[in-house]
C-alpha cells in the first residue's frame, strides 16, 4: 500500500501571484518574487505541492476556458524554470447560480467546499490531516477546516484586509498567520519538523 502524504496546498490569486481581479489573460498573471523559492522548499521537504484555485470567471464568461489553461500553463512554466514544481494544479471553474452550461451548477469543489482537497486524497495518496491550505481568504481556512487539515492566512492579495477587519468575528482563528507564502511555508515546516 502506498503510504499517505502530507501536502501543502496553495491558492492562486493573492497568494502565489498578485491579486489583480480576474486574470482573463495570461499576461495577467505576475508571480511574487518569493513564490519559486517557497514551491522549491515545499519540493525538497518531501511535501505535495498542490494549487486549488476557484476561476468562476469562466463560468461567468470573462474568460473562456482556454484562458485559464494558458495561464495554468504560464504558471507552471514559471514554477518549472526556478527549479520548482507543482505537483497537482486543481481548479474549480462553476459557479452554482450565474453563467451558463456547463459550468453554472451546484458544485462539490468550489472553495470552500473539499472536493478538490478530496480528489487529491485519492488520487495523490495525500494525508489531509496533515496537510495545510495557505492562501488570503477566509474561504482557503474553511477549506482546510472541512477536511481536518490546517490553514495558514497570508497577507498578500485579500489577506490584510481579511486580517484586520473581518478575523476578528471568525469563530476559529487561522492557524497561521504569515506575510507572505514564503513566511508561511517556512513557518509550516519548522512546525512539521521538516
Ligand atoms: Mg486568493
Ligand atoms: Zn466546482
Amino acid at each position: 500500500m502506498n503510504e499517505r502524504r502530507p501536502a501543502v496546498f496553495m491558492d492562486r490569486d493573492g497568494t502565489l501571484s498578485h491579486e489583480v481581479g480576474y486574470v482573463n489573460h495570461p499576461s495577467r498573471l505576475r508571480l511574487y518574487p518569493w513564490t519559486v523559492e517557497a514551491v522549491r522548499m515545499i519540493n525538497r521537504a518531501g511535501r505535495l505541492a498542490i494549487v486549488v484555485t476557484n476561476q468562476a470567471g469562466v463560468a461567468r464568461g470573462y474568460f473562456p476556458e482556454s484562458v485559464f489553461d494558458e495561464v495554468q500553463r504560464r504558471l507552471r512554466d514559471e514554477v518549472a524554470a526556478g527549479g520548482a514544481r507543482f505537483d497537482a494544479v486543481y481548479a474549480c471553474l462553476h459557479h452554482p447560480t450565474v453563467g451558463r452550461s456547463p459550468y453554472r451548477r451546484e458544485c462539490d469543489c468550489r472553495k470552500p467546499r473539499p472536493g478538490m482537497l478530496r480528489r487529491a486524497e485519492d488520487e495523490l495518496h495525500v494525508d489531509l490531516s496533515r496537510s495545510w491550505v495557505i492562501g488570503d481568504r477566509h474561504g482557503d481556512l474553511q477549506l482546510a477546516w472541512n477536511v481536518g487539515a490546517r490553514g495558514a492566512l497570508v497577507k498578500s492579495g485579500y489577506g490584510r484586509g481579511e486580517l484586520e477587519y473581518l478575523a476578528p468575528s471568525w469563530s476559529r482563528p487561522a492557524d497561521l498567520v504569515a506575510e507572505n507564502l514564503l513566511e508561511a511555508v517556512e513557518r509550516i515546516l519548522a512546525r512539521e519538523g521538516a
